[in-house]
């Protein structure tokens, strides 16, 4: 279905209410070929957006939003060992981790409760609890926009780093997602290394268990987009050169660093946040998290600008403490 000048207030987890040119959003394949074939306006840009968790909406957007709404969890192929499950782009991430979960299928449980689409799933390397999405990839199903030709990327080819995927450079505005093929296992060990996870008892943990677990340190710890507005984590951890982190570290003891490798050290930049009193902070309706300074929040009726300006007074404050820039993880679109 296409849509003009439509808002997008309940497309973007922050609740910014900005409005797309042209809204297309399709449920099948074919829909979307037709659209791309017949009806799609080269002239003007397009992005596609899918449960618009990590954007932020700065502007009207003068060109065609496209939002896959497609479903369906289907088992393709099966070992004595392995699964394979192609899941449609428009499925709800967490309804996918529900769902292998209830099927006893073993790798997507430490990503429970992380908003969005499966479509973004491979764009953005999603990852939480020591795992990441690219552990459990195995093919990457996409329609190239420029000729409506079907195209499939295997795990190597989709290059993916941290957070990172060649969706996002090689291969950036190119491709829309169509289905990821997920391969699941039927028996593996559960990866409880991390954080408050050590406390679970491997012995008696089951997928579970192990999913309740994380759901519940996730609304402590986050904000729940269905509550509050917010795009995640707003910026990234900055890396810098281990010298310039050797003379932060003699001034300020506590900062919280990890080795990057390289001659290279990460930052925690909710850290840098959080040192400079900025949690609570707000600038009309936008606010830094009472509780975690690396999530800017809409405490209500935030616009875009309020947002941007929170956003820059942060990684100015920052940068006069610190000498470091920061930068937003999420898309400014
Ligand atoms: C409270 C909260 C907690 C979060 N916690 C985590 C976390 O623990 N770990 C983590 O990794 N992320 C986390 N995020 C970020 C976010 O959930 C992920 O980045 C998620 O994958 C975004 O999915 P989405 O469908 O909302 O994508 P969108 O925000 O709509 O889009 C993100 C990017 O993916 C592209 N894209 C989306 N769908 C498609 C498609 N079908 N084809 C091609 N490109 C596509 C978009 O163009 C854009 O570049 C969190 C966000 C929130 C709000």
């Amino acid at each position: 279905m296409i849509r003009s000048n439509f808002s997008l207030l309940h497309y973007n987890t922050f609740g910014i209410d900005e409005t797309a040119q042209l809204f297309f959003s399709f449920t099948t394949i074919n829909e979307l070929i037709e659209f791309l074939t017949n009806n799609f306006r080269k002239d003007l840009p397009f992005f596609v957006l899918g449960g618009g968790s990590n954007v932020l909406l700065t502007k009207p957007f003068a060109g065609t939003i496209i939002h896959p709404e497609n479903t369906g969890i289907d088992i393709i192929e099966e070992t004595d060992t392995e699964v394979f499950v192609k899941v449609a782009a428009g499925e709800i991430w967490d309804d996918f981790v529900q769902w292998a979960v209830e099927h006893n299928l073993h790798g997507v449980e430490n990503l429970s409760y992380i908003p969005g689409c499966v479509g973004a799933s491979p764009v953005q390397n999603i990852g939480a609890y020591g795992a990441e999405a690219k552990d459990s990839i195995y093919q990457v199903e996409c329609l190239s926009v420029a000729d409506v030709k079907k195209r499939i990327f295997n795990n190597t080819e989709c290059k993916f780093g941290y957070r990172d995927s060649i969706f996002k450079h090689d291969e950036a505005g190119k491709y829309i997602v169509t289905h990821v093929v997920f391969r699941l296992l039927k028996h593996a060990p559960f990866n409880l290394e991390y954080g408050s996870l050590q406390n679970i008892d491997a012995a008696t943990a089951t997928l579970q268990t192990v999913r309740d677990t994380i759901i519940e340190i996730r609304k402590s710890k986050l904000p729940d987009p269905k509550e509050i507005g917010s795009a995640g984590s707003f910026f990234k951890n900055p890396v810098i050169p281990n010298e310039q982190a050797e003379l932060l570290k003699n001034t300020y003891p506590n900062m919280v660093t990890y080795p990057a490798g390289d001659g290279f050290t990460k930052i925690a930049a909710g850290w840098l946040i959080d040192s400079l009193g900025l949690k609570g902070f707000s600038i009309g309706g936008a606010q830094v998290h009472p509780k975690q300074a690396l999530v800017l929040t809409n405490k209500g009726g935030a616009t875009s600008s309020d947002v941007v300006s929170l956003a820059k007074h942060i990684q100015q404050q920052v940068l006069d403490t610190y000498r470091i820039t920061i930068s937003p993880e999420v898309i400014y679109l």
